[in-house]
């Protein structure tokens, strides 16, 4: 068991709050919808809500709708961007893309346009991810997009995270906004390789799908607790996380760092995956969301679990 949690009694502990977590954060479903756009994502169960936490050591404590598989969406972002860190470089990476938050929506085309030098804000908005995405494909090739699933499988510890095939070619019918992007980003000379390669694999890596469980131990990676396995270098993870506490709930990021204090990255399905960092990761999956494209009933429950086990980094 954990330092936090330690025994019998400070498991319990943890599952009573997030049994009270879970709770307060389905008290606020009602007040989000389900994203449409990727219609595959419009039949989700609107009602739906579960969290795992992750400790080390292995131990996993969940509540709620736990058993869905769900993909990743914008939460692989925090994945490809860790594995273009590692496999290419600092100076590569934020030669393409910059370092600050938008305030826009995760879609917007708006700042490409106006942003000096031309390139996107951050890796965490659609363009910065392409763009991302983009400079793996031409620095590595597209097959590189095995390394990812790998990375993923390694941080979730399971050998089932795939690309849900129904989302993937879902995505890449009806992404008529990213395939926009991606074109931009070729014009401006950011996005070096073929744009519909570049896409492809951007709608791949959005469409992996893995389960509560899964995202909570991908957190827990992040956390990076004392003692724990670093394949990928703490330096790099100090960064995805920086990346997390600034950008990582579109432009909702700095309501959720003053109300949670935590890294996190949210995505269209209902993703939500936490990090307290040094200590445990926090899986939440919650499809109904709100006008940002953050789960609502997540972002509550993510919220009141900070508060109650203080959990803030601030
Ligand atoms: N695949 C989604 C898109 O590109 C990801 C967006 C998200 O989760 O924020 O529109």
């Amino acid at each position: 068991m954990s330092r936090d949690f330690p025994g019998e009694a400070g498991r319990d502990r943890l599952r009573s709050a997030l049994e009270q977590a879970l709770a307060e954060g389905r008290r606020h479903v009602n007040r989000g919808k389900v994203a449409a756009y990727i219609p595959p994502l419009a039949r989700a169960d609107p009602d739906a809500l579960g969290a795992a936490i992750a400790l080390p050591g292995g131990e996993v404590v969940a509540a709620g709708d736990c058993r869905h598989p769900f993909t990743l969406q914008s939460v692989s972002k925090v994945f490809s961007l860790l594995l273009a860190l590692e496999r290419l470089g600092p100076g590569a990476v934020f030669s393409r893309v910059g370092m600050e938050p938008t305030g826009d929506p995760f879609n917007s085309v708006l700042r490409l346009e106006l942003a000096e030098p031309p390139r996107p804000l951050n890796p965490m908005i659609n363009a910065g991810a392409v763009a991302v995405c983009g400079l793996l494909v031409e620095q590595l090739g597209p097959g590189s997009f095995g390394e990812l699933v790998e990375l993923v499988r390694a941080a979730a510890q399971s050998g089932s995270v795939d690309v849900d095939e129904e989302v993937y070619l879902a995505e890449k019918e009806t992404g008529h906004r990213n395939r926009a992007l991606a074109y931009f980003l070729k014009d401006l000379g950011v996005l070096r390789a073929g744009v519909e390669e570049t896409l492809d694999y951007y709608f791949r890596q959005c469409a992996l799908r893995v389960t509560c469980v899964d995202l909570a131990r991908m957190g827990l990676f992040l956390a990076a607790p004392p003692g724990s396995p670093a394949p990928v270098c703490r330096e790099l993870i100090r960064m995805v996380n920086a990346f997390m506490v600034t950008c990582g709930m579109y432009n909702g990021s700095g309501e959720f760092a003053v109300r949670a204090g935590i890294p996190a990255k949210s995505g269209v399905s209902g993703a939500v995956m936490a990090v307290v960092p040094g200590r445990l990761g926090v899986g939440v999956y919650g499809p109904a969301l709100e006008s940002r494209g953050n789960s609502v009933g997540g972002v509550e429950l993510l919220v009141a679990l900070s508060r109650r086990l203080d959990w803030s980094v601030f």
